[in-house]
């Protein structure tokens, strides 16, 4: 655990709003209501009542979602998430969000204060480098999606460094693929990078859709075939295993049974990531933890996936450079 801790990690996977810890979601409540205010109070109570279900997971993110509903909100939300995975030792994150918009601020605003506060996030956590993909919801309307391709690309040229591709998330049992592909398309054309949720429930013709129409990496693949995988690693695409959040989701049955054994027996490109650390409790040391013990991993084989991440990650080619370095002396201290 020690090793895992202190390792320099790599997290492509992660969503904003899922990925505040209990303390900071309580540290939010407090800046935004101020301790002793009876709202505070009641959030708190309302916190404390979460069971550890599927159904409270959802809860969860929409408790997060009034949170950050106001500008001060969403920006002290982003420094805590990136507080968060810093604290875990992360060094590099790709944070994904889904634009919002309501009479606090326009879908614009919301990115541009997520920006604003990953750069300052910058000065107060200097060891970890935050990418931004904005995420498309695929149950909300194409026109929405259109909305966020084109805010990705115009702030892309602003902060070329910063906003590197597009995820496409929300409930996968809702939208249909085909109707989100020609936005995605442009966005690919217009060169930005492209993260699909895939095969996250059964549904074999989207999955070979979206198999079809292709991406930069896949996110959980939960329901691929042998021969999806071997097609995806072939094509040196990587599938983003997030095993605690597929467990407690109700994706996979159990941790024994998740498809990161089967991924690993083909020796298919795979990462381990988090999804929504903070709605699922965990962090990326115990996603670590939990692949090494139910599967066996030893610690070069964590490394190895470390290093798979650095690969698969957006970032340039120096700063990919920098991060292998950094787990190359991490692990030459070691014991
Ligand atoms: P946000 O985009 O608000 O920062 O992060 C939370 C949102 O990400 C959720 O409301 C949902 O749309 C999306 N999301 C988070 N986790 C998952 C997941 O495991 N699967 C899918 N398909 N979407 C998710």
């Amino acid at each position: 655990q020690q090793f895992l801790k202190g390792l320099p990690k790599v997290e492509l996977h992660a969503h904003l709003n899922g990925s505040l810890g209990t303390q900071s979601l309580c540290d939010l409540g407090e800046r935004l209501y101020g301790s002793s205010s009876e709202d505070f109070q009641k959030l708190c109570a309302r916190f404390s009542r979460f069971k550890k279900d599927m159904d409270a997971c959802f809860e969860k993110f929409a408790f997060v979602h009034e949170l950050t509903l106001t500008q001060e909100g969403l920006r002290f939300a982003t420094e805590l998430a990136i507080r968060d995975f810093a604290q875990d030792n992360v060094q590099y994150v790709e944070l994904r969000t889904t634009p919002k918009a309501n009479e606090n601020y326009s879908r614009r605003d919301y990115l541009q204060i997520v920006i604003d506060a990953i750069r300052r996030a910058k000065e107060t956590y200097p060891e970890i480098t935050v990418k931004l993909l904005p995420s498309i919801n695929r149950a909300e309307p194409v026109a929405v999606a259109e909305e966020t391709v084109s805010l990705a690309l115009e702030l892309a040229q602003a902060h070329p460094n910063l906003i590197l591709g597009v995820d496409l998330s929300g409930n996968p049992g809702k939208g249909r693929f085909s109707d989100f592909a020609p936005i995605l398309a442009q966005a690919r054309d217009k060169g930005l990078k492209l993260v699909i949720h895939c095969a996250e429930i059964e549904n074999p013709s989207e999955v070979k859709e979206m198999l079809h129409f292709g991406m930069s990496r896949c996110g959980h693949g939960t329901f691929l075939t042998p021969e999806d995988i071997e097609q995806l690693k072939q094509r040196n695409i990587v599938i983003e295993c997030c095993l605690t959040s597929n467990v407690k989701s109700g994706t996979v049955p159990s941790l024994e049974e998740h498809h990161l054994k089967r991924i690993m027996e083909a020796d298919a490109h795979k990462v381990i990531c988090t999804d929504d650390s903070g709605v699922f409790d965990t962090t990326l040391t115990k996603e670590f933890l939990i692949a090494a013990e139910t599967f066996g991993l030893t610690r070069e084989q964590c490394i190895d996936l470390t290093l798979e991440a650095v690969q698969h990650s957006f970032a340039s080619e120096q700063e990919r450079t920098e991060m292998a370095d950094r787990v190359a002396n991490y692990v030459a201290i070691l014991p």
